[in-house]
């Protein structure tokens, strides 16, 4: 009969899996916590418009993930043209040369809400417990006490503490020991939205800071698409300041961050609205060369950006990479 497979989380990662499973044959059946598809290529809905809170853009360089973008997610697909600039350890700008930056159109989120189109997936589902029998394969046992199941294969795209804990909860001590190696992968990041009524003159719509609070400011209304009144601009601590703030109030860290802001900037203008966002898991600042992880005898495995250099691409490329060792490529 078609065999059945489980993914948790729906990621770039879980839903480049779902695809390229269902192509192959299978019966795949994503399952997610939150309430939409997409995970930190989520977008925040606003009253009027949205903002990319996770992922600011990203870049395209292996054929396979051009392609996969074209087939699934190129009415929603922009280039981000912006001015970004980059500040020199002396606190000088300097351009940035990037490949061409990519976008969701009119949000981050249409291309994972685009990716997930024609897939069996479940939001609003936290899987709690995993067991296996040999006679009937995988089962899974969500938050509110369902069971789904039997599956023959299960792959888990989560963050590494996140897998960790859902192993260890379902007694699978050894898989659990294998992600204790994985744990310090994803560093967290606070995020700051604020938006200026009278639109900012700084010269540049993107810059990457070296030194301070901030690692990262962009004005969210310079993507394609947005039709903002106004400029929404997003602000990302650094890995360092954020660990360090882990546990201060959205208000702490909107005052810092945008008291940041100003001063690497020079910019006076007032917000006049402020929201901000604690990613626990954002960024792999090194990252494990594995790919992806195939575990308990070889039905269950571990994908994710963390396992194949971070980033958005990344992420997808450990799809690939799992695709490439089952046999199931191309
Ligand atoms: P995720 O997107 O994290 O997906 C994991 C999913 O698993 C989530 O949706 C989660 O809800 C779900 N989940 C977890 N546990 C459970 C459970 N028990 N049951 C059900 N579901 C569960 N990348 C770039 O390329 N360029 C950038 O500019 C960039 N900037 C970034 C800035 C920030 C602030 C952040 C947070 C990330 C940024 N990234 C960037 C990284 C990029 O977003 C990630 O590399 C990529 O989106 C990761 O995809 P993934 O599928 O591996 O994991």
């Amino acid at each position: 009969g078609v065999r059945r497979i489980a993914v948790i989380g729906s990621g770039i990662a879980g839903l480049t899996l779902g695809h390229r499973l269902k192509q192959a044959g299978f019966q795949v059946t994503l399952f997610d916590k939150a309430r939409g598809p997409g995970g930190r290529m989520a977008s925040k809905r606003l009253e009027q418009g949205s903002l990319d809170l996770g992922a600011q853009y990203f870049t395209v360089r292996d054929p396979r993930f051009r392609r996969f973008l074209a087939d699934h997610a190129s009415g929603c697909l922009g280039e981000w043209t912006g001015t970004l600039r980059y500040q020199r350890p002396d606190g000088t700008l300097s351009p940035y040369h990037a490949d061409t930056r990519y976008v969701g159109v009119p949000r981050m989120s249409a291309i994972t809400r685009a990716l997930s189109d024609g897939l069996a997936l479940n939001t609003g589902t936290r899987i709690t417990r995993i067991g296996h029998t040999p006679d009937q394969g995988w089962q899974l046992q969500d938050e509110a006490g369902a069971s789904w199941g039997d599956y023959d294969r299960l792959i888990l795209c989560q963050p590494p503490v996140q897998a960790r804990d859902l192993l260890a909860a379902s007694d699978l001590d050894d898989e659990a020991g294998v992600l204790a190696d994985h744990l310090d992968a994803l560093t967290p990041c606070w995020a700051v939205a604020a938006h200026f009524s009278t639109p900012l003159s700084l010269g540049y719509d993107g810059i990457q800071f070296q030194q301070g609070p901030l690692q990262w400011a962009a004005n969210n209304s310079s993507k394609p698409g947005r039709k903002d009144a106004g400029q929404w601009w997003v602000l990302h601590g650094s890995s360092e300041w954020s660990d360090s703030h882990r546990e201060a109030t959205g208000a702490e860290v909107e005052a810092a961050l945008l008291a940041a802001f100003r001063e690497q900037t020079g910019e006076t203008v007032q917000p006049d609205q402020v929201l901000s966002h604690r990613w626990l898991f954002a960024r792999a600042e090194v990252s494990a060369a594995q790919g992806h992880l195939i575990l308990a005898g070889g039905e269950l495995a571990v994908c994710g950006d963390w396992l194949h250099g971070g980033r958005v691409e990344g992420a997808f490329l450990s799809a690939e990479s799992l695709l490439t060792a089952w046999g199931l490529s191309g």
